[in-house]
């Protein structure tokens, strides 16, 4: 099998309401990547996810630093191209940020390839750990935007609709309105529910550290990117005096970081991302490592990043998957089927990556 061609894109897609965590506020995502031609009538599609800025660098990655490179090769050789295009016209710059997203995209569209030219989902292509349903979490009840009148109400509505474990942000100025709006929550779902706070690295060690000790009470399932995501020490210190688990991974940009993270003890839910880390490739080679250490992987968003509904049941060691479900009918064109908290095992060929035509071309940025 060769590769024939392959062609970028940007997609750009509102959000519905704005939503805020405690770094950003966001109206759109970019959907950047690209779609990979075989000689074997077989097309990839993978892609990698902004919140609204950023797509157009993505692209320029893509086009000027990768896509040449992939002409000819054979996409069977997935790691091996992992490693041309990593040590390739983009590690000078690279390793980590646009340069690895836009690498992200690439493997993602060589997966997609190899599990349809096998003609299967690529979880079972992958090994297929696991064939039930994937238990989820829903984070789009719990955004900072949101009164605490409205996280009462979006909390109930998805506890409503079969969810047994939510998310909510958290990292306001003040720590005590983090903790009213924590508490209020927990009342409204009682102590059947499971719920989990993320701070997107707002804090330092000693907010962190006071943080932890006054949401105790409140049972959280883990605390979220308390700290900088590249602060392997500052998470070591943290988590030896957390009461909750310390969960962390979705900006984190390589194995080796994950790898300190591990070993250092700074982490007790790996959430790695498929997009951040460099793609399928070295997404697996965290997992099996987190796994070596009886860590559990979480990863980001299962619903937009659509591979990792495939990944966390290619593993023994998945949890939880994340879903933000935006949309009624999201741009994919096989979307995350969610029932009951559940995550349904996708069955079509291939990495659920493929955007609808009616998407892609009213998205598309020209
Ligand atoms: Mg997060």
């Amino acid at each position: 099998m060769k590769i024939t061609g392959a062609e970028s894109f940007v997609l750009e897609t509102p959000v519905g309401g704005a939503i805020a965590d405690s770094m950003q506020s966001v109206e759109k995502l970019e959907f950047v990547g690209l779609r990979i031609e075989t000689d074997h009538d077989i097309t990839g599609c993978g892609y990698t996810v902004t919140v609204g800025a950023g797509g157009k660098t993505l692209q320029t990655v893509l086009d000027t630093l990768f896509i040449q490179d992939l002409l000819g090769e054979d996409p069977r050789n997935v790691r091996q191209i992992w490693n041309k295009l990593y040590y390739g016209k983009a590690h000078w710059i690279g390793r980590a940020g646009a340069a690895t997203m836009a690498q992200a995209a690439v493997d993602i569209a060589l997966w997609d390839i190899l599990a349809k030219s096998a003609g299967e989902p690529l979880w079972r292509y992958l090994g297929g750990a696991r064939a039930d349903p994937i238990a989820i979490y829903n984070t789009h009840a719990g955004w900072l935007n949101y009164s605490e009148d409205q996280l009462r109400r979006e909390a109930a509505k998805l506890v409503g609709e079969g969810y047994k474990t939510l998310k909510m942000k958290v990292g306001l100025d003040d720590l005590r309105d983090d903790v009213r709006r924590v508490a209020a929550v927990r009342s409204e779902i009682g102590d059947a529910i499971d719920l989990m706070v993320d701070a997107n690295q707002k804090w330092d060690s000693r907010r962190a550290c006071e943080a932890a000790r006054r949401l105790a009470e409140f049972d959280v399932k883990w605390i979220e990117e308390p700290l900088h995501p590249d602060d392997v020490e500052g998470h070591v210190k943290l988590r030896q005096s957390s009461p909750a688990p310390i969960a962390l991974g979705e900006h984190v940009y390589s194995t080796h970081m994950f790898r300190d993270f591990i070993q250092r003890g700074g982490v007790d839910v790996v959430q790695v991302d498929v997009c951040r880390v460099g793609g399928v490739t070295p997404w697996l080679q965290v997992a099996s490592l987190a796994d070596s250490f009886g860590l559990p992987v979480c990863p980001h968003a299962g619903d937009l990043m659509q591979v990792h509904q495939h990944l966390v049941k290619a593993i023994p060691n998945n949890w939880l998957l994340e879903v933000i479900p935006l949309w009624e009918k999201g741009p994919f064109e096989h979307q995350v089927v969610l029932e009951n908290g559940y995550c349904m095992s996708p069955e079509m060929p291939g990495a659920s990556t493929d955007f609808s035509e009616e998407a892609f071309s009213r998205y598309r940025v020209s």
